[in-house]
């Protein structure tokens, strides 16, 4: 056994915090999974310690772990290394956090938003390898992006970038919890679709049904609708050709923005494959200037939930001293 093998650490955290020890060539070795204590920060942050610390011991026979990735679902100032807005969810914005894991650790750590850790993991090992100009895109809950150009992830001046989510589509739309209005998550993430589902369904407020709708929240889930629209159901099949054709649209910016090599789709509501894919590279058609669509892929991500953990992990491979 080869004792002095290197291994990285990687966290996704959100509402769920995921944590994978990961081999130096993006391997997953061990993995845990923790509902994060929101109400509380002084325990969220010992739950997030003692994830790391208790995948760091599990390896101790084989190697050692030599640094922290970890990508949170909000905004992170790159340069102070600071979340400064975890979007309903827990204000971490008056802690240090970076530094108190690194000391209760003994560990490097580098933090950056959840989006871009996954770009990151797509692109090193994933869907997006090879390319040097890649738009990645996860819809999920939110919807978020991350952005490689000429091999480097960019952040933008203070780490705020690929906010594709809040890309506004709808000059008359509804409020979004960016504080806007009619950005492109509003129609498009996972709830707003269901949202969507709803107010067809039970449009005709005079049914005593509609009010029942209203409660339905678990049970008409995104995954669901895709999956009548498999079957055919044309009230599903409508939504996802609506989504597709905003989501298009939105990419077809990007392109036009951006003329990158691939755009990768993931998250949870491009589980609808093909199907959702094939009408979304219909409206970028459309939408997209020809030259620059003509020498860009769309395409699925490979990594599913684990592009996040994995992509964590290779950050802080690669840009933290061992
Ligand atoms: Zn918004």
């Amino acid at each position: 056994m080869n004792v002095s093998e290197k291994f990285y650490l990687g966290l996704d955290v959100g509402r769920t915090i995921r944590g994978a020890l990961v081999s130096a060539d993006g391997r997953i070795i061990n993995q845990q999974k923790v509902i994060a204590e929101v109400s509380d920060p002084r325990i969220f942050i010992s739950q997030l310690i003692a994830v790391i610390n208790d995948l760091r011991r599990s390896v101790e026979t084989q190697g050692r772990a030599f640094a922290v990735g970890i990508g949170w679902a909000g905004l992170v100032n790159q340069s102070a290394q600071r979340i400064e807005v975890m979007p309903n969810m827990i204000d971490l914005s008056a802690f240090d956090l970076h530094d108190e894991i690194e000391q209760a650790t003994g560990l490097p750590v580098v933090f950056d938003n959840d989006a871009n850790v996954a770009a990151y993991g797509e692109w090193r090992c994933g869907a997006a390898q090879g390319f040097k100009d890649v738009f990645f895109i996860s819809i999920g809950t939110g919807i978020g992006a991350g952005l490689i150009l000429s091999g480097q992830l960019q952040r933008g001046s203070r780490g705020f970038a690929g906010e594709f989510g809040h890309f506004k589509i709808n000059l008359d739309g509804l409020e979004c919890a960016c504080g806007s209005t009619g950005c492109l998550e509003t129609l498009a993430s996972g709830p707003n679709i269901v949202r969507r589902v709803r107010e067809q369904l039970f449009s005709d407020p005079t049914f005593s049904v509609s009010r029942l709708a209203m409660d339905m929240e678990g049970i008409l889930t995104c995954e669901r609708v895709f999956q009548a629209a498999m079957e055919r159901d044309q009230l599903a099949v409508g939504v996802l050709k609506e989504t597709a054709k905003v989501l298009g649209a939105a990419v077809a910016s990007v392109i036009n923005l951006l003329n990158v090599e691939v755009i990768v789709m993931g998250g949870g509501v491009m589980a609808a494959g093909d199907l959702i894919l094939r009408y979304i590279r219909k409206e970028v058609q459309k939408d997209a200037i020809a030259q620059a669509q003509e020498s860009c892929a769309i395409v699925m991500a490979k990594l599913g939930q684990d592009a996040g953990i994995i992509g964590a992990a290779l950050l802080a491979r690669d840009t933290l001293p061992e």
